[in-house]
């Protein structure tokens, strides 16, 4: 069993490296972040008050989610694009600071890896919180316009380094499980790099 944590903040090529990698290593790979937007996009819909953790918690522990990679299915529903919304981008550091969203989610990451016997997983806290005993831990940066333009891309927008900065402010401020360097990780800047050449880098240090 192999298990990879890859943290870092939006934008730094977690997605994209995490993918590669897994098939590089013929491991399934887990999006957490869209755990927490798929969430998100409940509690919207709802019209429900993003502070009110009750509420937040039941709709976390009830829903139905089914991430195979690629796709994302929320209650028999395809969400795949419609927890990458601005409302959602908006609104997901909020919910993911409710910390009985967290447990809840973190509950079902643990689950999943152990049924899948290892993985490839990436987010906020895998490494610090979620799987701190894992194989590899990662923390992949790149500069702050590499990743606002990189976002931009993923969404054919223009690119909004406020919106971006905003939401690693309330990551890496929040009380629980905030976005930090895990004990033990390893630092990749993928500034100007290839996502080939960021995972051949990653692969040594397996
Ligand atoms: O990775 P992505 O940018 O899609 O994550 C969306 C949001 O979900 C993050 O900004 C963060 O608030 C939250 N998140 C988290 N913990 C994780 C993964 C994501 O708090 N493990």
């Amino acid at each position: 069993m192999v298990l990879v944590a890859i943290d870092g903040p939006a934008g730094s090529g977690k997605s994209t490296v995490a993918s590669e990698l897994a098939a590089r290593l013929g491991l399934k790979r887990l999006d957490t972040g869209a755990m927490y937007r798929a969430v998100t996009l409940l509690a919207l819909r709802a019209g429900t008050d993003l502070r009110a953790a009750p509420e937040l918690e039941r709709l976390a522990r009830q829903m139905t989610l089914e991430l195979d990679g690629v796709k994302v299915w929320l209650d028999g529903e395809d969400v795949s694009l419609a927890i990458r919304s601005a409302e959602v981008d908006a609104a997901v550091s909020i919910v993911a600071s409710c910390p009985a969203v967290r447990s809840e989610l973190v509950r079902r990451q643990r689950h999943w890896a152990e049924l899948q016997g290892g993985g490839v997983v990436e987010g906020r806290d895998i490494g610090s919180v979620v799987f701190p005993r894992a194989d590899l831990k990662i923390y992949l940066t790149a500069d702050t316009e590499e990743r606002a333009r990189r976002r931009a891309d993923q969404f054919r927008s223009l690119p909004d380094p406020s919106s971006l900065a905003r939401r690693d402010a309330l990551d890496s401020s929040r009380p629980a499980s905030p976005l930090v360097v895990p004990e033990g990780a390893v630092l990749v800047d993928s500034t100007g790099r290839s996502v080939e050449d960021v995972v051949e880098e990653v692969l040594k240090y397996l």
